[in-house]
């Protein structure tokens, strides 16, 4: 199955309730999320990305079922999250940090596993700085960096939390290249702020609001809503 259901999902935090019996479908392509801040995407990506987990609801991620144990480490083999704040050890070189990721991403072979580090870092235009250390890497590399990590083992499913928030223009546009040719073939979800990312590079948008969905359509139906 090449597509994301979530259905009915609620998330408390104490008594503030940040989802509230949301439910989407997705399919290949790009999708759009948007919403002011406190909408509560980042608790949405969160629990697709199988990093919390919601208090009702149910997630159908590529047939796989993540709120089980067992699902759980099969979504995590089958998505790639770039989070908002992304960790890395800035003392690791861009590769040793992607190979480091392949490890915890079970490629087991360490020839593969290379392979895979040197795909990925070239997919985001890295090649020519995998041996420099992260903290000497601007800032628009650092985020292609968090990118490449995101795509290791060819994840059919990109969970992609404000991936341009920092960049400059030219960086931007860049990166909503690299976007839209992952979705080619793949399902991905992209939180943005940024109105011009949904119109140059989205099929399908979704607007949250205080927790429940306010719009699920077309980026041309969204303009025609607003
Ligand atoms: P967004 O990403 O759209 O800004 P979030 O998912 O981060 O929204 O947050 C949704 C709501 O939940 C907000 O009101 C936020 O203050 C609240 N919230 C988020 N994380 C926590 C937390 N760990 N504890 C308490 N409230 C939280
Ligand atoms: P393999 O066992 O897959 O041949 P190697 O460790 O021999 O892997 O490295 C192959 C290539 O990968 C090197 O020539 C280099 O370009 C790149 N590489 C390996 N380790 C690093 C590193 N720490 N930093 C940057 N590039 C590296």
């Amino acid at each position: 199955s090449t597509s994301v259901a979530v259905t009915g999902l609620v998330r408390r935090y104490g008594r503030h309730t940040a989802l509230d019996h949301v439910s989407l479908g997705l399919t290949k392509g790009v999708t759009g999320l948007l919403g002011p801040n406190g909408a509560g995407k980042t608790t949405l990506l969160r629990i697709l990305a199988t990093a919390m987990s919601p208090d009702q609801g149910s997630i159908d991620l590529l047939g796989i079922d993540p709120l089980t144990a067992r699902g759980r480490l099969e979504a995590r083999r089958a998505l790639g999250y770039l989070p908002q704040h992304p960790g890395f050890h800035p003392g690791f070189t861009a590769f040793e940090f992607i190979d480091y990721v392949g490890i915890l991403r079970r490629i087991t072979d360490r020839r593969q596993r290379h392979d895979e580090a040197r795909r990925v870092l070239a997919a985001v235009g890295l090649s020519d700085v995998r041996g420099k250390k992260i903290k000497a890497l601007s800032g628009g590399m650092r985020q292609r960096v968090a990118l490449a990590a995101a795509i290791v083992g060819d994840p059919q499913f990109l969970i992609l939390d404000e991936p341009t928030v920092g960049l400059d223009p030219k960086q931007r546009l860049r990166f909503r290249e690299l976007i839209a040719e992952l979705g080619e073939g793949r399902v991905v979800l992209l939180s943005t702020h940024q109105t011009e990312d949904v119109g140059a590079l989205c099929q399908h948008v979704v607007v949250l609001a205080g927790g429940t969905v306010r719009f699920d359509g077309s980026p041309a139906d969204l303009s025609a809503h607003a």
